[in-house]
């Protein structure tokens, strides 16, 4: 199956587990649909709905691992998760220790395919960026600040943040965390700044024959790992009234789920939605993880109103 004919947007909703002392307003029957325990409405239905006890490796199992495969033989994949604040957006493509998130277990998915790979050499790089104010912010290298987005004629979007090349898991992991760190030093107060910047990790993917005597094309593909800023943000309009750079990337993901052609000049400021237009829709398979607080219902009622608009 060639990833053009698959459906190349996959959405799902994945609950926290409760904070102590609340309770949850949402249940959720076999792992595919949601609804307001006290509502008669009809429930939600996505690819899959992940409750409390699902596991980061459960949710990388279904939504992420085939990305990554399609990405080792060229194809383009972006995994991105959105959510309120504290809804478990970086447990989810972070993790910790115990319970690797989405972007450790990609690393590892990736480096054990390639020791498994007799016949293709790989080449590696990864590159780490922040979006926090409209200014972007390279967590690879801190003199490098204030990033520019370059675009080429033929709608090719580059910043050019620094690149690392990277050889093993570790090496990759390394500077994961590296970034993290940059991440939280950025700001006193670490809750406020993560939950209004996109985080934007990318490994590029190059491959070719290693045996190249007959055939020496250059497979390139780029695996976008997107940690958002909490949905909450979509309401906050700027000084001057224009809409958030989440609120348009919204528009831009659903655009791209009903194949309406998107024009990068309709979003000319808009940071996020511009690095992000290549990597959606397309031939770019995609996965959408949607986390909810089951306490919550207001916010997890728009992000969940959200996902139904992405399938
Ligand atoms: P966000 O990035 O969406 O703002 P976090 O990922 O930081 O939210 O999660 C908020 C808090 O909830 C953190 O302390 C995190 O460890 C905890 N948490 C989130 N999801 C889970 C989960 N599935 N299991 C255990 N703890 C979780
Ligand atoms: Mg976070």
């Amino acid at each position: 199956m060639s990833a053009k004919n698959a459906s190349s947007i996959q959405v799902c909703i994945k609950v926290r587990p409760c904070e102590p002392g609340l309770t949850s307003l949402w249940q959720v029957k076999e792992g595919r649909s949601i609804h307001l325990a006290d509502s008669h409405a009809e429930p939600y239905v996505f690819d899959y709905v992940f409750d409390e006890g699902a596991s980061n490796q459960d949710v990388f199992d279904r939504m992420a691992r085939h990305i990554v495969h399609a990405c080792m033989q060229g194809f383009n994949g972006t995994i991105f998760a959105y959510g309120q604040t504290s809804s478990g957006k970086t447990y989810t493509m972070m993790g910790d220790e115990r319970n690797p998130g989405v972007m450790v277990l990609a690393a590892k998915e990736i480096f054990q395919q390639i020791s498994n790979e007799t016949e293709r050499d790989f080449l590696l790089r990864v590159g780490y960026i922040e979006i926090y104010n409209e200014k972007i912010y390279d967590l690879l290298n801190k003199k490098n600040q204030d990033l520019m987005i370059h675009e080429s004629g033929d709608g090719i979007v580059n910043v050019n943040c620094k690149e690392s090349i990277v050889t093993s898991e570790d090496d990759l992991l390394r500077l994961l965390c590296m970034g993290n760190k940059e991440r939280i030093v950025g700001e006193n107060n670490m809750n406020e700044r993560s939950s209004r910047s996109h985080a934007i990790f990318r490994i590029i993917i190059e491959s070719r024959k290693s045996d190249h005597s007959d055939d020496d094309t250059i497979n390139q593909s780029v695996l976008s790992l997107v940690d958002l800023a909490g949905s909450e943000q979509v309401e906050h309009a700027d000084a001057l009234g224009h809409a958030s750079s989440l609120m348009i990337f919204r528009n831009l993901v659903k655009s791209r789920s009903e194949n309406v052609d998107v024009k990068p000049n309709s979003f000319r400021d808009s940071k996020l939605p511009r690095i992000m237009l290549p990597s959606l829709g397309g031939n770019v398979l995609t996965s959408i993880i949607c986390t909810i607080t089951p306490s919550y219902v207001e916010e997890s009622s728009s992000t969940i109103s959200f996902a139904t608009c992405a399938i």
